[in-house]
């Protein structure tokens, strides 16, 4: 395959279909966004995010781009910027990865850590300090922009639709952070589907359930306010999934499936498993393992 730039290969990941065994035979299946360039689901968003603001004029020549992120939209987002010569200011409560910070710092972005006791709202909260202090910057702002769910529903959804040959789906099951993946998705599988089950995932810690925010070791999902997005769509159920189940499955896959996932990956996993027992018989589950394990090795995700 030849590709003439690295953006060329985002998106059209493959869509594997999983050995894991369920309780009554039904199928998951993974969307495997680990293979896109910048290596997670929201390389996506970065190109999507940084063609809205030239589309609507708020990003012209030399704006600076800032963003609160917890990595992987900070890597799309610095790697999208790079083709219209942008420059990046990316804003990461400092408990997320030593590797997405590194990783976002090689493609050239420059970071500002916050507390990580003021989670992503004290992120937001500088990022858009920050803005005010810069003339011709701009704050795509993932959490509210509609440009966030309005991708995945475009490409995400559709691609597995087209993966899977118009088979049948009977659930979709997803983590979420700022809902963006989940919500655009499911829109897009429930166009197709009418009846289809359509499951968000969280970790211990995030509020879905009505439970009290705190901290949590599964990286990249959780919620510290309700997403905006969530308005557009009933959600069928939310699973709350432990740490220990999240990492229970990361080591799952690598030793069962030869796979090397993050830990919202486990947890979406758990998940779906735990889901299938409520489904009929050789139901169809779709999930998304948004990124690698091998951005959370110096955090020990395989001890
Ligand atoms: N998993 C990982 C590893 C992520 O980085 C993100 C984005 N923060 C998500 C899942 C959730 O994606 P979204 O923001 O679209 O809900």
């Amino acid at each position: 395959m030849l590709v003439n730039n690295v953006y060329e290969l985002i998106g059209q990941t493959p869509l594997l279909k999983l050995n894991v065994p369920t309780p009554n035979q039904s199928q998951i299946y993974a969307k495997l966004e680990m293979n896109n360039p910048g290596g997670s689901v929201k390389d996506r968003l970065g190109m999507a995010l940084i063609e809205r603001g030239i589309e609507i004029g708020a990003i012209k020549k030399q704006t600076t781009i800032i963003e609160p992120t917890a990595g992987n939209t900070g890597i799309g987002l610095a790697l999208a910027a790079q083709k219209y010569h942008l420059p990046v200011k990316l804003v990461v409560p400092e408990k997320f990865s030593f590797e997405k910070q590194t990783l976002m710092r090689a493609l050239g972005a420059e970071i500002i850590n916050t507390p990580s006791e003021q989670g992503i709202k004290g992120a937001i909260a500088t990022a858009k300090e920050l803005a005010a202090g810069i003339e011709n910057s701009y704050v795509p702002l993932q959490f509210e922009n509609s440009a966030n769910p309005a991708v995945y529903q475009r490409t995400l959804g559709p691609e597995i639709l087209a993966d899977l040959h118009n088979q049948r789906i009977d659930a979709f099951v997803a983590g979420a952070g700022s809902g963006g993946t989940f919500v655009g998705t499911a829109k897009a599988l429930e166009a197709a589907y009418p009846q289809i089950s359509k499951v968000v995932v969280e970790p211990e810690g995030s509020i879905l359930n009505g439970g009290q925010p705190h901290a949590h070791k599964t990286e990249g999902i959780g919620v510290e306010f309700i997403p905006p997005f969530f308005d557009d769509l009933t959600i069928t159920a939310i699973k709350t999934i432990s740490d220990d189940d999240a990492f229970h499955y990361v080591k799952w896959l690598a030793k069962n499936e030869g796979l090397f996932v993050g830990s919202s990956s486990g947890s979406a996993l758990a998940a779906s498993i735990q889901l299938a027992a409520n489904l009929p018989a050789k139901s169809t589950i779709v999930t998304i393992f948004p990124d690698s394990s091998e951005r959370y090795l110096s955090e020990g995700i395989y001890d």
